[in-house]
């Protein structure tokens, strides 16, 4: 798909060195449906082959970053052209659904984690569940004042979202603090505990990380791609694919637990738990 049909996001180039996609789903506070995923993953290829650019900028319309998964997109895959090697989206049983969300998600999120140059998110507003698996796979994080960080879905009866990283990014405790009562952790609280790099205005959130894309693009691509790689291959030696990878089973133990006691992948109380405590 050529990037002037993309509907759900925006490429743009703001300096020399610097690449920024942006989430154009602002009436969907930027929910996730495949199409924005499968698009998001084209522009990253885009930056990430573009030799003119040294670091890539994730940033969102409106007033939040993302509210996750798109529940009203469905799981259909069939206009997605798959860039792992999963197959069968559509068999019967956990074989098709597990298959879905393996590519859809881990195999995207671990894509993007690994693109060899520097990559920033921009984020604004809130960022729930699914929202933060733009967010964590991205190297470093500059938010506004008012952004907050959530993943809610334990109400829903599975262990968090698809891509679980929470203990690499906000540490043990507070990933089981989050995950337990599904409270938003703030921009400060985030600052605090090393879950983000700056939090600034929200007046001046995009010149703060077009700022510190420009500062890190004056260094050579190899310096920073070496650095960027040395620190992955430490969070590998802990074990971090492994670790998501064990979730991603346990995920699935939950969708299908739901799908055996409410005929749904998610327990449908889950939505009432959540807004009460909106
Ligand atoms: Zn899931």
């Amino acid at each position: 798909m050529a990037d002037d049909t993309w509907e759900h996001i925006r490429y743009e180039q703001p300096s020399e060195r610097v690449a920024r996609i942006v989430l154009a789903r602002a009436q969907t506070a930027n929910a996730q449906d495949y199409q924005m995923l499968s698009e998001l993953n084209q522009a990253f290829d885009r930056a990430a082959r573009d030799e003119s650019v040294r670091v890539i900028i994730l940033a969102a319309d409106g007033n939040h970053f993302s509210s996750g998964h798109d529940l009203r997109a469905g799981t259909d895959m069939s206009d997605i052209d798959p860039i792992g090697t999963w197959c069968c989206f559509d068999s019967e049983g956990a074989e098709g659904y597990m298959a879905t969300e393996a590519e859809m998600y881990v195999g995207l999120c671990w894509r993007w984690r690994n693109i060899p140059k520097p990559t920033i998110a921009q984020v604004q507003g809130k960022v729930i569940a699914g929202g933060l698996m733009l967010v964590w796979p991205m190297d470093l994080v500059v938010c506004s004042e008012d952004a907050t960080f959530s993943d809610p879905v334990v109400a829903f009866g599975v262990n968090g979202h698809e891509y679980f990283t929470h203990p690499y990014e906000a540490g043990a405790r507070l990933a089981k603090e989050m995950l337990f009562t599904g409270r938003a952790i703030t921009s400060h609280e985030a600052l605090q505990h090393g879950m983000v790099n700056q939090v600034v205005p929200r007046d001046e959130l995009e010149s703060a990380a077009l700022a510190m894309a420009e500062h890190i693009a004056r260094r050579p691509m190899i310096g920073l791609t070496l650095a960027k790689q040395s620190v992955n291959n430490s969070l590998d030696a802990m074990g971090m694919y492994t670790a998501i990878q064990s979730a991603f089973g346990l995920h699935h133990v939950g969708h299908n637990h739901n799908l055996r006691l409410f005929d749904s992948l998610v327990d449908p109380a889950g939505l009432q738990v959540i807004r009460d405590e909106a």
